[in-house]
């Protein structure tokens, strides 16, 4: 299977003028675009090759819940895959794992994908010491948090992504040593597989790809892509990651 590369805008760009320019500058197979919410639909339009993903979505699907998004207004509008429990809404916006795991079911059941972000606030480099089993509980508990009850659903083959992202190389230009996002990366697929009975999940890395370091990482039969952030708005950036990823 190749690679998947999953373009999070975040915040940018400010128009639909400029997201659409960007979007039909990085529209290749094996990439999902996710941009902010305003802009899916009419970026969805242009999109031939790559896929329609979205940065969030609430765990209702109708009510008195304003300012908030379902899973059933972005599958309308032909998303497919939903980043959930990014670093970024855990810590400035305080999600907790309980509010994450009902966003991932909520959004499971609609059949679309969930692309889950895991991982450690802080790590040493190198895995030689005891942070690498720390970081692994927490990542073992957060799995067990934000996926509870999913083995009550009949999820399809590769339904559940999940993204490897420790959060300190989220953003700081200091990525993770590939060897160690590896050694994450098979924890998280072992936990999957033992705990939760999903032998096909795929695992991306993430936190500050760049086109300089991408094939560190994809060179590594079980890292299954990355999330990447900054640099997927930089049109130029993205497309030399993509052409390297495979
Ligand atoms: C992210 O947004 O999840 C991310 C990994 O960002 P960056 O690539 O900028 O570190």
């Amino acid at each position: 299977m190749s690679k998947l590369l999953v373009a999070n805008w975040k915040l940018n760009p400010q128009t639909q003028k400029v997201a659409i320019a960007l979007a039909k500058k990085i529209d290749f197979k094996g990439v999902v675009v996710a941009p902010p919410f305003p802009f899916i639909e009419e970026v969805g339009k242009i999109l031939k090759r790559a896929e329609l993903g979205a940065q969030d979505s609430f765990w209702e699907d109708e009510g008195a819940d304003t300012g908030e998004v379902s899973p059933k207004m972005l599958k309308s509008i032909g998303v497919k895959y939903v980043i959930l429990g990014h670093s970024e809404r855990r810590r400035i916006l305080k999600e907790t794992d309980a509010m994450i795991n009902k966003k991932v079911l909520n959004v499971l059941e609609e059949g679309m994908k969930v692309i889950l972000c895991v991982g450690e606030l802080k790590r040493d480099l190198g895995f030689k010491n005891k942070d690498l089993r720390i970081a692994k509980n927490y990542i073992n508990k957060q799995l067990q948090d934000d996926l509870k009850g999913i083995q009550k659903l009949q999820i399809t083959n590769y339904q559940l992504l999940v993204a490897y992202e420790p959060v300190w190389a989220i953003g700081t230009g200091r990525n993770d040593l590939p060897e160690d996002a590896l050694e994450m990366i098979m924890c998280i697929k072992k936990i999957l597989n033992s705990k939760f009975k999903i032998q096909n999940s795929r695992v991306l890395y993430g936190g500050s790809v760049n086109s300089k370091n991408i094939v560190d990482y994809m060179k590594h039969k079980d890292i299954d892509g990355a999330l990447v952030g900054g640099a997927s708005v930089n049109a130029e950036e993205f497309r030399k990651i993509v052409e390297k990823s495979n």
